[in-house]
């Protein structure tokens, strides 16, 4: 999830708006001033529209503040956040590095509920200051904004707790899991696999309301349903994939038998010697032995067929400095991060400015497979040989 419209900074946090947001807020806003009307029918439009608003607008404070309070506590645990973004669901951190003890899982997780909660309880509270009586409608404004928020933060509370990896309530069951079993990765799988029956149940029960007559509320349950089996499965996923590649480095699994192609060759030349050749898969561009790019058949395809015997590869390639560099020691899962965050299919592999080898994504990917299909044990990894060169320039 990343944010369209960029709000500014709280504690070195980006704080940003997905587009999906407006539409949420204008529901929010427009069944308020609904509720506001019939609640309270003395009152005038401009009373109503500009509490619906107020409202809206102090919600949208509360949700902010259920994120900071996710994000300063993983601060605090010396966790690196980046963004928070609010979208149609609520909000999102995005802290950078997972927890690394049960301990700091639990108490990042556990912050957002928490500040919910007394948000919740202190508008009530200064609601009751205010003469308003539990079980009556609140007549005057400021009450019936504060007992709206009052309500709506206990709900969120109460909703955040649901024991659905990965909301706030599965993350906390993670931990207690961790730390039970002191093991990371099984506690997620356990909290993922009981996320998944969570949602189905939201499904189930959302299907049931809508049949029943809940209409559009049992549909939005459902949704949430899928939108949670949907997380839930992606942290399953991500945890498979953690633990098949953690310790694992790109000079494990790079390819080596990259093709070497002169940059002052001709496009005709590059397809009739190596493109159309079986076996190669990586085309590096050397110069003087020093890589400076790549060629792809992509990059090819993008030149006219009749221009590819006055183009040279240098015209055709992807220059060095567009690359995306990765050195053999950098460790899988963060090649797969890169892979994955600037749609690149390829990645070079340098060593002094010198071409080692390459990885791509369809080779990790059959690593994944070749790793399901063996049925490997997550941790199984065998320690691979590593030639000497790389052991002497990493010592
Ligand atoms: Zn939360």
């Amino acid at each position: 999830m990343r944010s369209n419209i960029k709000l500014g900074r709280i504690s070195g946090v980006e704080i940003g708006l997905h587009y999906s947001w407006f539409i949420i807020a204008a529901l929010i806003v427009f069944s308020l001033g609904e509720h506001f009307r019939q609640a309270n029918p003395n009152w005038s439009p401009a009373q109503i529209w500009i509490s619906a608003l107020l409202t809206g607008a102090l919600f949208f404070v509360t949700l902010l503040l259920h994120e900071l309070a996710h994000s300063l506590v993983a601060q605090h645990r010396g966790l690196k956040v980046t963004a928070i973004t609010l979208f149609a669901l609520g909000g999102v951190s995005q802290i950078q590095d997972d927890a690394t003890d049960a301990k700091t899982e639990f108490w990042v997780a556990i912050a957002g509920p928490v500040a919910s909660l007394i948000i919740g309880l202190s508008c009530l509270g200064i609601a009751l200051g205010l003469r308003w009586q539990p079980s009556t409608e609140p007549h005057i404004a400021v009450t019936g904004v504060l007992v709206w928020l009052g309500y709506i933060n206990i709900a969120l509370a109460a909703f955040n707790m649901i024991p659905g990896f990965p909301l706030d309530g599965g993350r906390v069951l993670r931990a207690i899991i961790w730390a039970i079993t002191k093991n990371a990765d099984r506690s997620t799988r356990i909290a993922a696999r009981i996320g998944q029956v969570v949602a189905f149940l939201f499904i189930l029960d959302g299907i049931w309301q809508f049949f029943s007559g809940a209409g559009f509320g049992g549909l939005w349950i459902a949704f949430i349903g899928w939108f949670l089996m949907d997380a839930a499965k992606a942290s399953y996923a991500e945890v498979e994939i953690t633990a098949a590649f953690r310790g694992v480095r790109v000079s494990d699994v790079m390819a080596r038998d990259c093709a070497m192609v002169s940059p002052r060759i001709s496009l005709q030349d590059f397809i009739n010697t190596y493109l159309l050749r079986a076996g190669e898969r990586c085309f590096a561009v050397e110069d003087q032995g020093r890589l400076v790019g790549l060629i792809t058949p992509r990059d090819v395809g993008a030149i006219p067929r009749e221009r590819w015997d006055k183009t040279t590869v240098r015209e055709a390639m992807r220059p060095l400095q567009e690359l995306h560099i990765i050195t053999p020691d950098t460790p899988v899962l963060d090649a797969l991060k890169l892979v994955a965050s600037n749609d690149v299919n390829q990645l070079p592999v340098v060593a002094n400015g010198a071409l080692q080898g390459m990885v791509s994504r369809s080779q990790l990917v059959q690593l994944l497979q070749a790793r399901s299909e063996l049925r490997l044990p997550a941790a199984y990894y065998p320690s691979l040989p590593r030639n000497g060169k790389e052991a002497s320039s990493s010592a």
